[in-house]
């Protein structure tokens, strides 16, 4: 099993260098370096992350590994090359740009491939193996975990193009978590790092409503968790290439508390202030110290203009019945 892993990151690491070589020097990849000079993707942030580029042929990448010796039935297995309908195999990604994928100790587990236009799926993920757990992983990380330490807190996004754009702009303590929802294994693995995070979702629904899943979630596991929302309904890639990584740090110390997010949430939803207690209970049980549970108690008895007694009675009977 050890043994297979590593063939497996050594075929990984092959197939990233293959397509990462393409895109910096192949006539082919012209219109992939210029997509990236148009999203202002710097040459020097495509070597920090090996971005690459898959061309458009059925075999390219087939002819490449085959030409290595490499085990083809490994590179199906790794979801780089599919078996058609005959048995006939061809490359997975085609006509792509490349986003390598590493785990926290630095080893190419998967890719994704985004389309360079406005064709569908936008993104390709490399399929869910042995070694590829998009679930268990985090985009950036092998690259962020010193300056998330250093700084105490990681900025938690979407996307791999937010990473990047946040990377080159000097904003080092990120990651993405490869679409909307959060899974308590990244919580676990972050933790190592930090336990204090920022969400920076989308400011799309989508992103709204994974942003208050993970919030809840990374609570249960002992983060102290704030959210960023950003203005004119931006991702922070849009929002950062627009106004620079000063504007972005302050947006980022505007961040709300999880209490008082929800709270906004629920309130712009409507209900009753019962039913507005009701969901933020679990968020102050879950509370790690008393005085910071207190302040929660005032906080929303203040908002939802109930009395300091009643949060906490309501809480005291939410902690004896939890599940209710
Ligand atoms: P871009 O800026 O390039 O359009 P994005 O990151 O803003 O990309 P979103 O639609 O906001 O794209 O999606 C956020 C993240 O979710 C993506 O970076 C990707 O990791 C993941 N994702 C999006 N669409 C897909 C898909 N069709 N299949 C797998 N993952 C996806
Ligand atoms: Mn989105
Ligand atoms: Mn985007
Ligand atoms: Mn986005």
């Amino acid at each position: 099993r050890a043994w297979l892993e590593e063939q497996a990151w050594e075929i990984n690491a092959m197939v990233r260098d293959f397509y990462h070589h393409f895109l910096i020097h192949r006539p082919e990849a012209e219109e992939a370096r210029s997509y990236l000079e148009r999203r202002g993707v710097s040459r020097h942030t495509r070597e920090i992350f090996q971005l690459g580029y898959a061309p458009p042929g059925w075999d390219t990448l087939l002819q490449f590994l085959a030409s290595r010796n490499c085990s083809l039935h490994r590179a199906v297995d790794l979801g780089l090359l599919t078996r058609g309908e005959r048995g006939k195999l061809y490359d997975r990604f085609r006509n792509r740009l490349i986003f390598p994928i590493y785990n926290a100790q630095g080893r190419v587990v998967g890719f994704g491939g985004r389309v360079l236009d406005d064709s569908q799926p936008k993104y390709l993920n490399s399929p869910e193996s042995s070694i590829f757990n998009k679930g268990k992983l985090l985009f950036g990380l092998h690259l962020t975990r010193a300056a998330i330490r250093e700084k105490g807190y990681a900025i938690i996004m979407e996307g791999y193009m937010d990473v990047i754009t946040a990377y080159q702009h000097g904003v080092r303590n990120v990651v993405a978590s490869l679409g909307t929802s959060l899974t308590a294994e990244q919580g676990h693995l972050l933790s190592r790092y930090t336990r204090d995070v920022v969400i920076a979702y989308d400011a799309d629904t989508a992103g709204v409503a994974a942003s208050i899943r993970g919030l809840d979630l990374l609570q249960q596991i002992g983060f102290r968790v704030r959210v960023v929302t950003i203005p004119e309904g931006k991702d922070p890639d849009e929002y950062i290439r627009q106004h620079g990584g000063e504007k972005w740090q302050q947006l980022v110390e505007t961040a709300a508390p999880l209490l008082d997010y929800k709270l906004n949430q629920a309130a712009k939803n409507g209900g009753s202030s019962a039913s507005l207690l009701a969901q933020v209970l679990p968020n102050l049980a879950a509370m790690p110290g008393e005085a910071e549970r207190e302040e929660g108690i005032r906080r929303v008895a203040a908002r939802l203009s109930l009395s300091w007694e009643a949060v906490r009675d309501a809480l005291r009977r939410f902690n004896k019945n939890p599940g209710r």
